[in-house]
């Protein structure tokens, strides 16, 4: 396959900057320098720096968890573009379902932390995916659509073509159930093909696109191996360098 296996843990709101250099340490000792496989760690704000000095001689790559998408200035609480890159943070998952529905953040205002990651060189992992409800009332394609294409809105062929897409079905977020493989693929298919109507299929084609929600070492070679699968965000199980070091295995076999 063309696009390289991105493995991402997202470590939410868990890990002092202490044990996420630990955790850090130990996974940048299973990744190789020459890795097939892309390897990305989101530890919370105050411990990016602190992990980055941890991987920095080491192929893993680091990832914020959120931005807030203006230059700098009063926005309490927040954090820029500017400062993650002074950490050497190369992703950021933005319009993370936890976000949307905890903070109430809206496909516009993820748009706009999209361009302004991209206009900061930082690559977005953007985060789409429907609630039990909407997959019930058969509406997991429209929502999907919906929020890739808000998310998407104004970025140019170019930039699209460095995005990463998180599909994460929120039912599966944290609950220990998995969309099954066959699932799992079919939204990806759709999300490539949405991608593919906006911007090409050569564009589309280069487009990584993740599944979230409860994947772990015993699902994660049935899902990677799925055509249109490119690599998970992963939460529950990427805060063990065990679990998340499987991990990285199974997408090393899938490649
Ligand atoms: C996530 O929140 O991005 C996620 C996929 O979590 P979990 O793996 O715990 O379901």
């Amino acid at each position: 396959m063309s696009r390289k296996y991105l493995i991402a843990g997202n470590w939410k709101m868990n890990k002092t900057p202490a044990d996420g250099a630990d955790l850090a340490k130990e996974i940048a000792s299973f990744v190789s320098k020459d890795e097939s496989v892309e390897v990305v760690v989101c530890p919370t704000a105050v411990a990016l720096d602190r992990v980055s000095q941890v991987i920095e001689d080491s192929a893993v790559k680091l990832g914020a968890q959120n931005l807030y998408p203006k230059a700098s200035g009063a926005y309490t609480g927040e954090i820029s573009a500017e400062m993650l890159r002074a950490v050497f943070a190369k992703y950021v998952i933005l319009g993370h379902s936890e976000r949307r529905e905890y903070f109430a953040e809206t496909d516009a205002f993820v748009n706009e932390k999209v361009k302004f990651a991209l206009e900061s060189n930082l690559i977005p992992i953007l985060c789409i995916g429907e609630t039990l409800e909407q997959r019930e009332a058969d509406e997991t394609l429209e929502v999907n659509k919906t929020q890739l294409l808000g998310g998407m809105e104004g970025v140019s062929a170019e930039d699209a073509a460095k995005v990463v897409i998180a599909y994460e079905p929120v039912w599966a977020i944290g609950t220990g159930k998995t969309a099954t493989p066959e699932m799992a693929q079919e939204v990806h298919a759709a999300i490539r093909s949405v991608l593919a109507e906006k911007y090409g299929s050569s564009v589309a084609e280069k487009i990584r696109i993740l599944y979230g929600g409860s994947m772990k070492p015993a699902n994660a070679d049935d899902l990677l191996a799925q055509k249109d699968i490119d690599g998970g965000l992963i939460g529950g199980a990427a805060l063990e360098a065990k679990s998340f070091c499987d991990l990285i295995e199974s997408a090393r076999k899938a490649d």
